[in-house]
């Protein structure tokens, strides 16, 4: 295109963005690997100047079918579980993503730069549509181009996220490279994908091979952040394990998925590495080591289920932030979204 501005090397400035689903409980899973990390990000962002953004992604929760009254709940109970786990709405952008069209408005523009190739090798989108993908929605399939609008409509450079996204980050770069390159513009930038800490995969506790879930049809598989602390004991009392001794080094665990799991969850939530722990642990049976890690959990996690649970007594305030959080997104998704208009062609009068 000969715009002037086509050819020029954009520099971005640093913008984090990333979302959860409200598509059922938060887990320890997307607390670990997700939520405590945005906490970091966003105090990060205070100290060097940029905007951390984050979302309730309601509209992607839909791709699977959610009853209007548990989604409506979930979104509130998400939101005050972002709040309850550190995120400050006059630090950090926090809205749900129903509220700011731009997100679906560029998300069709990106259904026309992504090849139907790139979404069939999703593993997401393999794993849940599963053997019946004809009886899938076209939104589970399209989720990933959504997901690269999500990211884009805000020119956001990195987006903290746990290991099971990974594919999904790489695709919103082919989103961006492809539009650049099509338009022949410095428009989008590369986003980095933030993958990173002690839990990156926090794994079910009934299948160390499958990653913990909040829609997993199992309770038993996950660790609720509104779980007490019997529920919590039982689970993890519950929770498969092999039948040897913990190994006093990381070496022993390679082999051992569901011990490596629990070993991992202890580290991250004491703030010690794997090494530390099993310095500690190794040589303990599951016996012993179990009550341990409840105590660990139940310690760090009923703070946060118990401000939860303060919050969702106002779900008006909650209403009142996360509206707030969306004119805020606006004043930024807007000109971009105008501006990508502008450079596909689209008549604005
Ligand atoms: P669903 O089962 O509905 O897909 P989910 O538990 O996978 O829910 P998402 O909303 O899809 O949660 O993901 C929110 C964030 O939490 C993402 O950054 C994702 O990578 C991270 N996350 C989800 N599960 C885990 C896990 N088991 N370990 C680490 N991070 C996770
Ligand atoms: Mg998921």
């Amino acid at each position: 295109m000969s715009d002037a501005s086509a050819n020029q090397t954009t520099k971005f400035q640093p913008r984090v963005f990333s979302g959860i689903q409200p598509s059922g409980g938060l887990t320890l899973g997307n607390y670990l690997g997700a939520m405590r990390r945005f906490v970091d990000w966003q105090e990060r962002g205070l100290n060097e100047g940029f905007e951390t953004i984050f979302c309730m992604v309601d509209l992607h929760a839909i791709t699977v079918w959610q009853d209007p009254e548990a989604l409506r709940r979930q979104t509130r109970e998400l939101a005050a579980g972002y709040i309850a786990s550190g995120l400050d709405p006059a630090k950090a952008i926090l809205f749900n993503q129903s509220q700011v069209p731009e997100h679906t408005q560029l998300a069709w523009i990106f259904n026309c730069v992504a090849r139907m190739g790139w979404m069939q090798r999703m593993t997401q989108w393999k794993d849940k549509a599963g053997k019946n993908q004809q009886n899938a929605s076209l939104g589970l399939f399209a989720y990933p181009s959504l997901m690269a609008a999500d990211i884009l409509v805000y020119h956001a450079t990195h987006v903290p996220v746990g290991e099971d996204q990974k594919q999904h980050i790489e695709l919103t770069r082919d989103i961006a490279i492809k539009f650049n390159n099509d338009y022949g513009v410095d428009f989008f930038p590369v986003t980095e994908p933030v993958i990173e800490g002690a839990a990156t995969r926090v794994m079910s506790l009934r299948d160390g091979s499958k990653k913990m879930s909040k829609s997993d049809p199992s309770d038993m598989a996950r660790i609720n952040l509104t779980d007490d602390a019997d529920a919590i004991a039982n689970k993890i009392r519950k929770a498969r394990t092999d039948p040897e001794a913990l190994p006093s080094e990381a070496k022993g665990l390679e082999d051992r998925p569901e011990a490596r799991n629990l070993v991992n969850i202890y580290a991250a939530l004491s703030g010690m590495d794997v090494d530390a722990v099993l310095a500690e642990v190794g040589g303990k049976q599951f016996s012993e080591f179990k009550p341990m890690l409840a105590d660990v959990a139940v310690a760090h996690l009923a703070p946060i289920s118990s401000e939860m649970a303060r919050l969702m007594e106002t779900p008006d305030e909650i209403d009142r932030i996360i509206g707030n959080g969306a004119e805020k997104a606006r004043e930024i998704a807007e000109p971009i979204l105008k501006k990508t208009y502008e450079i596909v062609g689209m008549i604005r009068s």
